[in-house]
């Protein structure tokens, strides 16, 4: 070691799902959406004013805060955005989780969030999800200095319900509750609603699975108003302009085009269901999901050699090698021809004598 590296902040990073540079591929390894953003996001990128890429953009990207407001009928001054989720999850631990006590979010979940609390140097605790992978309500109804639930989790697709939610978030007034909603829109009950009533509630969402642009880097965090201003304290304490002017555009158009995003939405439904009893005829179980992607075993084939058969076959899904999980696959909904093909291969390869 350099005598240097002492004092150097030391991090093992999160690590994405990989993007393969071939585009051939039937890609099912990071929840993307099978189906391109609205044509509305299309036109207005085409229309864009390229003189105006020399300045600044709005710091409060304004326009698509008034959007989102008007989306969900809240007031803009309840409505954050930044660079993704991940972004405005960063920035939510860096501002609410500051107790010294641990915060608690699930041992399996979202792998980013263990990250984010070691380069802050938050504390934390991992309560254990039970044998079917639901998070039990009386972890979280203990002293402690925040929490963080994804809804429905990930990577197992399991919805928790708004009232277990409701219990967690009433228990704990003293800390902020976030809910991290980067999947609720295939399905889930969003917490939202539960708003008005508490104001150490802070609901996460994305554009990057429902409105298909993980391109474009779009996340927003929706709670009441004192919270916000403190999340665009820390903001402003890091850099004024997080949203570039392409993605103000695009998230805008995004949202104005409701049948589009609803359309979309009951596609990758329908196909997910689909996919669930295809997927249990051949011999996998998985918990219950109502995310675009599913977590399943299989009977008799081990998850890492199926992982490494369909990567061959140039099928690509998520495969975990931790804990609890290193038998399951999360498989993200593609379009029926993706998962057509998906189910022809497993058909084929698990009829093998296997
Ligand atoms: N939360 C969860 C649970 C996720 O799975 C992801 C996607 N990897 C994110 C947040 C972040 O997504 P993004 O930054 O693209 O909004």
């Amino acid at each position: 070691m350099m005598p240097w590296e002492k004092n150097i902040r030391k991090v093992v990073p999160y690590t994405p799902g990989e993007q393969p540079k071939c585009t051939k591929l039937i890609k099912l390894n990071t929840n993307e959406n099978p189906y391109p953003p609205s044509p509305k996001v299309a036109e207005a990128l085409k229309g864009l004013d390229m003189g105006s890429l020399r300045r600044y953009p709005d710091p409060a990207a304004s326009v698509l805060v008034q959007e989102l407001a008007g989306y969900y009928g809240v007031s803009e001054r309840q409505v954050f955005v930044g660079v993704g989720s991940d972004d405005v999850l960063a920035m939510s631990f860096l501002a609410f989780f500051n107790s010294g006590k641990p915060i608690l979010f699930p041992d399996i979940t979202y792998s980013f969030y263990n990250v984010w609390a070691e380069l802050f140097r938050i504390p934390y605790e991992c309560p254990p999800l039970d044998g079917d992978f639901q998070i039990c309500t009386e972890d979280y109804l203990k002293d402690c200095g925040g929490i963080v639930i994804p809804n429905p989790n990930a990577p197992t697709g399991v919805e928790k319900s708004l009232g277990e939610l409701e219990e967690i978030i009433a228990g704990n007034p003293e800390v902020i509750v976030i809910i991290d909603e980067a999947y609720i829109d295939f399905g889930g009950e969003s917490a939202l609603s539960l708003l008005p009533k508490y104001e150490n509630l802070l609901v996460v969402q994305t554009f990057s699975k429902s409105r298909s642009l993980a391109g474009m880097r779009i996340g927003y965090a929706i709670g009441n108003e004192k919270l916000i201003g403190y999340l665009n304290d820390v903001k402003y304490s890091f850099n004024s302009y997080t949203m570039d002017a392409t993605a103000l555009a695009a998230g805008v158009e995004a949202v104005r085009d409701d049948t589009y995003f609803k359309e979309t939405l009951q596609k990758i439904i329908n196909t997910r269901e689909r996919t669930k009893k295809e997927l249990r005829r051949l011999g996998f179980s998985f918990p219950d999901s109502k995310s675009n992607f599913i977590f399943a075993t299989h009977s008799r084939c081990p998850a890492e050699k199926l992982f490494h058969a369909l990567k061959q076959a140039g099928i690509y899904v998520r495969y975990f090698s931790k804990p609890r999980i290193s038998d399951y696959l999360r498989i993200s909904i593609g379009t029926n021809q993706e998962m057509d093909e998906l189910i022809r291969f497993l058909e084929h390869y698990l009829g093998e004598g296997l």
